[in-house]
């Protein structure tokens, strides 16, 4: 067995390309982009297609995952020295997908999750990305959240305050929702991401002037009064974004005092690979 650490400013773990439909690039550019910014540790973090089409519009179809899960084979045979690829995939959670997802880890690196929809049911979508979040919604999103980090599928919960997108004040609720996820993440072990994707976002206006969508400071702020685990990644839908915001996370990060984790990757003889964060 060979091990191999890596600290998170040479680590991407969040990435689309093509396949999802609005992303570009193909995983070979990634590879590309990757070797000539620095990154020695490459993730492929294509949103996950679920059996029955649920949030097909924002995923690549269910056929497409062979070819996916090739191309991410043949990038991890033909990656240039010092570059090492991980194929895995973002997976948006629901308690009747856990078996299809502990299926689909049994094949890949990684997973990670997120919630970007608040619907249940399977003919309607409630995006928070296109929707106002009510009081109800925010306990919604975090009992969501909660349950993917408790589902032990996971290595990290990607962008946890992206609740704040269309929730625009901070108050009680706010507040307790940061801590129910921070808290339940700590609990299951499961970091939690500053994600840099809502940093190029268009900033949402408020009372008293203009914010980022997400990362939200008092969010983490709450974390550092916790034992939490946090990693960061620039969420990239195009090869050139891979290293995008990395900075102002990590100014997030050190103004809170948190501490990004650093990655073990464990290769087997046999080919396969585990990562855990350290
Ligand atoms: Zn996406
Ligand atoms: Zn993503």
């Amino acid at each position: 067995m060979r091990n191999q650490e890596y600290t998170q400013e040479v680590v991407n773990l969040h990435t689309h390309s093509f396949y999802c439909g609005h992303g570009s690039g193909t995983v070979e550019e990634y590879v590309q982009s990757a070797s000539e910014k620095g990154i020695a540790l490459l993730g492929m973090s294509e949103h996950c297609p679920v059996p029955d089409g649920r949030w097909n519009r924002s995923r690549m179809d269910f056929d497409q995952i062979e070819s996916y899960e090739r191309d991410c084979r043949v990038a991890k045979e033909t990656a240039p020295e010092g570059l090492s690829v991980l194929t895995g995939y973002e997976c948006d959670y629901l308690p009747e997908y856990q078996s299809y997802y502990a299926e689909v880890a049994e094949r890949v690196d990684y997973l990670i999750c997120a919630i970007h929809d608040l619907s249940t049911e399977l003919s309607r979508e409630y995006s928070v990305f296109w929707n106002q979040l009510s009081k109800k919604n925010l306990a919604t999103y975090t009992d969501m959240y909660c349950e993917s980090l408790s589902s032990g599928l996971f290595l990290f919960g990607a962008h946890p305050d992206l609740f704040g997108y269309y929730y625009h004040t901070w108050d009680g609720e706010t507040e307790a929702c940061s801590r129910a996820i921070i808290e339940c993440a700590v609990a299951n072990n499961v970091a939690l991401e500053i994600n840099a994707n809502g940093l190029r976002k268009r900033k949402v206006q408020l009372h008293d002037g203009w914010r980022n969508p997400y990362p939200l400071s008092p969010f983490w702020e709450i974390a550092s009064e916790y034992p939490l685990q946090v990693v960061t990644n620039s969420d990239a839908h195009n090869p050139s974004l891979l290293k995008e915001g990395y900075e102002a996370c990590a100014q997030i990060a050190s103004e809170n005092n948190l501490q990004f984790c650093s990655y073990r990757v464990e290769r087997e003889q046999t080919g396969s690979t585990r990562i855990a964060l350290i």
